[in-house]
């Protein structure tokens, strides 16, 4: 009997390693996946997004595996994959969908109608999106591959840039939505809030897409300094002053023409308090009249961790008015994945872009999983790789 372990969720700032059982081709309501694949994983990364449920501050229920940033090399495939093969190395897309639903069809696969029997939108090892068994682990099952995965052209060409390319299952995607979203284009000004993975990946990606500046913002020094080692310019936010003084210092204007909240909802003030609507108003404040708002940074419905009454229930204090009367277009949600990844394998296959450099990545064995999620919830700036069977070493 083949064996696997992954990384489970115990509760508030604790995860450990557990012997999990093999995958099997079935779907968490217990019906036959024969449109599944079984994945042997190459590389499985620690998101921001994980940090959420384990610092408690979601409804995930203790023995959650996690892992939603999974690429692998299928073991396995049901009965009815037809184009994906037993020995592809293959990118998959945090979203689950189904390929076969409106949503789907019309390329909104982060609000699947069909994989989540709770809300529209399903992911692995996430809590509220259908229940589906996270990949930082050994192995996983992937459902409707022939529809969710995208296949490398090249397994040895792929291992060479194997860290660039698992940015593809979530944060380089997830940037480059932020800043398409916001309109980012040739010669465009761009604030980025959040120096974290994503918000690096945001910053790459505006300037893959033409950017003349790009600004990040954020509390963490460490983080300022990775995004200034790619060309970003920074804020300083533990600097005070409002943020259209800040930009005017660079930009000679106080205000830019895109805005991306890499945030989301644990936004913090000052003294380190709770402000889940600070970076919202931030932007609204720094983006010019018609212009974008992209927010890739998690939003939530129930957030039994927050302060007070209203966030607790995902009510914000948005400043609505000063965001109307300027025209802007604010565009919410989860990524689509699927839109992008494969022109941004393209990018990085041939040196576009270096998004693993910008992150970050640092390589660890599953075991080192525990004690680099509290590195990570310390700030580091460093986007941890979990490479669960050497293979990274191997290839190397
Ligand atoms: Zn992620
Ligand atoms: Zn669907």
């Amino acid at each position: 009997m083949a064996t696997n372990r992954g990384i489970a969720y115990v509760g508030p700032g604790k995860v450990e390693v557990r012997s999990i059982d093999f995958p099997k081709l079935i779907d968490p309501a217990g019906r036959r996946c024969d449109h599944g694949v079984i994945l042997k994983i190459v590389t499985t990364n620690i998101c921001g997004s994980d940090q959420h449920m384990v610092r408690g501050r979601t409804t995930a229920a203790a023995g959650l595996i996690l892992g939603h940033e999974i690429t692998g090399e299928v073991i396995e495939a049901g009965r009815d994959v037809e184009f994906i093969k037993v020995g592809d190395l293959v990118s998959v897309p945090f979203n689950v969908a189904c390929g076969r639903c409106r949503n789907c069809k019309e390329r909104a696969t982060g609000v699947c109608l069909n994989v989540n029997p709770a809300r529209a939108g399903g992911a692995y090892g996430y809590v509220d999106m259908g229940g589906w068994i996270g990949g930082q682990a050994e192995y996983v099952m992937i459902p409707y591959a022939d529809f969710n995965l995208l296949k490398f052209p090249d397994k040895a060409q792929a291992m060479e840039k194997i860290q660039d390319l698992t940015c593809l299952s979530d944060i380089l995607p997830t940037g480059f939505h932020g800043c398409v979203s916001a309109g980012v284009s040739t010669g465009a000004t761009v604030l980025i809030s959040g120096a974290g993975p994503v918000g690096l990946a945001a910053a790459a990606s505006a300037f893959l897409l033409g950017a003349a500046v790009v600004v990040v913002a954020d509390f963490n020094k460490e983080r300022l300094a990775q995004a200034r080692s790619f060309g970003c310019e920074t804020i300083d936010l533990a600097q005070g002053g409002t943020i259209a003084e800040r930009i005017e210092q660079i930009l000679r204007v106080p205000e830019v023409d895109c805005a991306v909240d890499c945030v989301g909802f644990e936004a913090k003030g000052h003294q380190g308090e709770d402000e889940p609507a600070i970076v919202l108003n931030q932007l609204m404040e720094a983006t010019r009249a018609a212009g974008a708002i992209g927010i890739p940074g998690l939003y939530v419905t129930e957030d039994p961790g927050a302060g007070d009454r209203a966030a607790k229930h995902g009510n914000l204090s948005i400043r609505l008015g000063l965001g109307w009367a300027k025209s802007h277009t604010l565009c919410t949600g989860q990524t689509p994945v699927m839109k992008y990844n494969r022109g941004l394998m393209m990018a990085i296959l041939h040196d576009r872009i270096r998004i693993a450099k910008a992150v970050n990545t640092t390589v660890i064995s599953l075991d080192q999983a525990p004690k680099s999620y509290a590195e990570f919830d310390k700030g580091v700036a460093r986007k941890f790789v979990i490479d669960p069977h050497g293979s990274i070493k191997h290839a190397a």
